[in-house]
């Protein structure tokens, strides 16, 4: 825990197009109720529980334009009448960025209409507040921290300053040994379904991080005391131990080049069960290992790739440290991006809400970078007729057309479905700040080519559950603080780390309650990475909250059962964030031949202006990253037409 805590380090558990058919009938009902207008008196999104993320109320219009079911029955339009110099679609971090850069250069009197189809802004950053009693414990719904595998561009770094955020400050903020004072560490849980038996060992797995210790006694204290505990046979011991230690060139013969080219080409889980022999029990125990950062496990992740992440198997290749072709930039390790990371206890939803305190001051009180982690927003501000940029939630772009030729034409028509009506709106411009797979069915003017590009970005299939529990002491018991379940519903859990901030006080007793935060990759192993992120999608969309609640309480039991924890008696509270659309796709060496020979990329041509028309948004990219989404921002309003 002394060092910090990335996204990447999520892999060994240290830190802790669905069919409308598949959508149950009730929850369409279910939509239309659920959406409150956002000036009414006590709407606060993110004190909800439940099922978050994608809410239910939130998709639905879309998916009807998809399947060609909207426009039949759609509503007449209804013009009103305002008009705007630039419409942004989608709320997230890039739609926000888009809006400040666009006033940087039009100034502060331009009129912008941000149009979202959530209950919140912030997109992906979003924020997850529990009560019990007078405490509030905060929780990330979504964006987990500022963090990124390369530095962030000199656009991203400099917003990062004009909101005040002062990343070197972070380490006064963290209490960084708490955890570790406690006798936590990093566990593994092997599930009795797919390694015979239900137990708890010290998880001594090496992929990017290594918190059993940085000497070579503590290693090898580590590696004797998980033998002693894993219930794995004696061959998969004798198999790991190899794993862990061998130095053998499986590929003699061949220079470093050709070793990785022929890395970037085999799954990871092939090279470990075929090249280095491994049996199966240590193929499935890493299985799980790389589902934060892409949502999939190693049958789906290019050797080459796990190579870059440090995991085991490789030190007998002699490989040149330098990133090989096709290495996915997740892997490929930067002691400079490594260094840049700040963690605020709801995640980058406090860069979000900057963001909107620049726009709009009103919406969400105070003056700094860290009062903003207990300030209230007020969502009755977002929407005002007498404020230069206004931020429309609840209300789904279905249409986005240039009014005359897109060569020429002076102005779009943005028309948005919001409680049973369908609107239009005017503007000078329009930035799509939202999923590139949204794209083809609202721009129908685009060129084919384009909305093929778009499409492409099938996005990561993503549950990131907040638990609220009454106490740690399970956890303290069981001498846990993340856990990494490779055979489990969520395959990781994990105490959030400890942050103190502007007045927040982050849970520092293990008698008082805490948020776990659970992850969940929804994939289905052997198939392509977009074929999983499909299935996965379909599965998170059509599963009830009953279900989720059904399997966290059950894992909660199973894991931290011994440690006298009762899911009766111990959960509190529980959101689980639903994220069928999560991470912007990422490319990879073993299913994108374009990524492997350097020619360009889908992501290229998806992203051109077309007249009136910007396109950003993290996909913009492919790169699932805040900085991703501020750069993108940045370049889509460069490209506006001015005049
Ligand atoms: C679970 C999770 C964890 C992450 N963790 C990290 C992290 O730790 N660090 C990091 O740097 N990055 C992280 N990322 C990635 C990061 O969150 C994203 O790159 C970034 O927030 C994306 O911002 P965006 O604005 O491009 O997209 P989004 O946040 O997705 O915003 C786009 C918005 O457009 C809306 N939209 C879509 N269609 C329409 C429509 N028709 N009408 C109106 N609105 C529409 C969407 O609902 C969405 O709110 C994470 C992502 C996820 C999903």
């Amino acid at each position: 825990m002394g060092a910090n805590i990335t996204r990447r380090d999520f892999l060994n558990g240290i830190a802790l197009a669905a069919g409308a058919s598949i959508i149950p009938p009730e929850m369409w009902a279910a939509a239309a109720a659920d959406l409150e207008a956002q000036d009414a008196p006590g709407y606060y999104p993110p004190a909800k529980i439940g099922l978050r993320g994608s809410h239910v109320g939130s998709f639905e219009t879309m998916h009807k334009v998809r399947d060609g079911d909207f426009w039949d029955t759609a509503p007449k339009p209804v013009d009103t009448g305002e008009s705007y110099d630039l419409v942004i679609v989608g709320g997230g971090i890039s739609g926000l960025a888009a809006a400040h850069f666009f006033r940087k250069n039009a100034g502060d009197k331009a009129r912008v209409l941000i149009l979202e189809n959530h209950d919140d802004f912030g997109g992906h950053a979003k924020r997850n507040e529990f009560r019990s009693g007078s405490r509030m414990n905060l929780g990330f719904g979504g964006t987990f921290s500022i963090e990124s595998p390369a530095p962030y561009s000199a656009v991203a770094r400099g917003v990062i300053e004009e909101l005040g955020i002062d990343v070197p400050s972070y380490p006064k903020y963290v209490s960084k040994d708490l955890y570790r004072s406690l006798g936590l560490k990093s566990r593994i849980f092997f599930d009795k379904e797919t390694f015979g038996t239900d137990k708890l060992a010290l998880n001594v797995l090496r992929v990017g991080s290594d918190e059993s210790g940085s000497t070579d006694a503590s290693r090898e204290a580590g590696m004797k005391e998980f033998l002693n505990e894993a219930p794995l046979s004696a061959k998969a011991k004798a198999d790991f131990q190899r794993l862990m230690t061998e130095e053998k060139d499986y590929f003699p013969g061949l220079s470093s080049d050709e070793k990785k080219a022929r890395l970037a080409r085999l799954p990871y889980a092939k090279y470990l069960s075929e090249t280095v022999g491994v049996s199966d029990e240590i193929v499935k125990m890493l299985q799980a290992f790389p589902h934060p950062l892409f949502g999939v496990g190693f049958d789906a992740v290019a050797a080459q790739d796990a190579w870059g992440l440090d995991a085991p198997g490789f030190k007998g290749l002699k490989l040149d440290p330098g990133a090989g072709k096709g290495m996915n930039r997740d892997c490929i390790p930067n002691e400079e991006a490594e260094k840049y990371f700040f963690h605020f206890p709801d995640g980058n939803a406090s860069i979000a809400r900057l963001l909107v305190r620049k726009l709009i001051p009103a919406a969400v009180p105070g003056n700094s970078a860290t009062d903003v982690v207990l300030a209230k927003a007020d969502y009755s501000k977002l929407d005002q007729a007498s404020s230069p940029v206004r931020i429309r939630l609840n209300s789904t772009v279905v249409k986005v057309n240039h009014k005359g030729d897109p060569a020429t034409a002076k102005e779009v028509e943005v028309s948005y479905f919001t409680e049973g009506k369908l609107k239009t709106v005017r503007a000078a411009n329009c930035i799509l700040a939202c999923w590139h797979v949204v794209i083809p069915y609202i721009a129908q003017e685009l060129p084919d080519a384009q909305k093929e590009a778009l499409t492409s970005a099938q996005k990561v299939p993503l549950l990131y559950t907040n638990v609220l529990i009454r106490n740690w002491s399970a956890f303290q018991k069981l001498g846990a603080s993340g856990i990494y379940a490779p055979g489990m519903y969520h395959t990781s859990m994990n105490l959030d780390i400890p942050v103190s901030i502007g007045g927040y006080e982050c849970t520092k007793k293990p008698d008082e309650p805490i948020v776990v935060h659970m992850m969940k990759a929804a994939c289905k192993p052997g198939l392509s990475a977009r074929e999983q992120h499909k299935m996965g999608r379909i599965q998170l969309y059509s599963t009830t909250f009953e279900t989720y609640e059904r399997n966290i309480r059950e894992q909660l039991l199973r894991i931290l059962g011994p440690g006298g924890f009762d899911p009766a008696r111990d959960i509190l509270e529980i959101t689980v964030n639903r994220w069928p659309h999560g991470y912007a796709y990422e490319y990879n060496s073993l299913f994108d031949k374009f990524w492997l020979e350097g020619t360009e990329a889908p992501c290229q041509v998806a992203r051109k202006p077309f007249g009136r028309l910007t396109i950003a948004n993290a996909d913009a990219d492919a790169y699932a990253y805040t900085d991703c989404a501020i750069d993108q921002g940045y370049r889509a309003v460069q490209e506006l037409k001015r005049n």
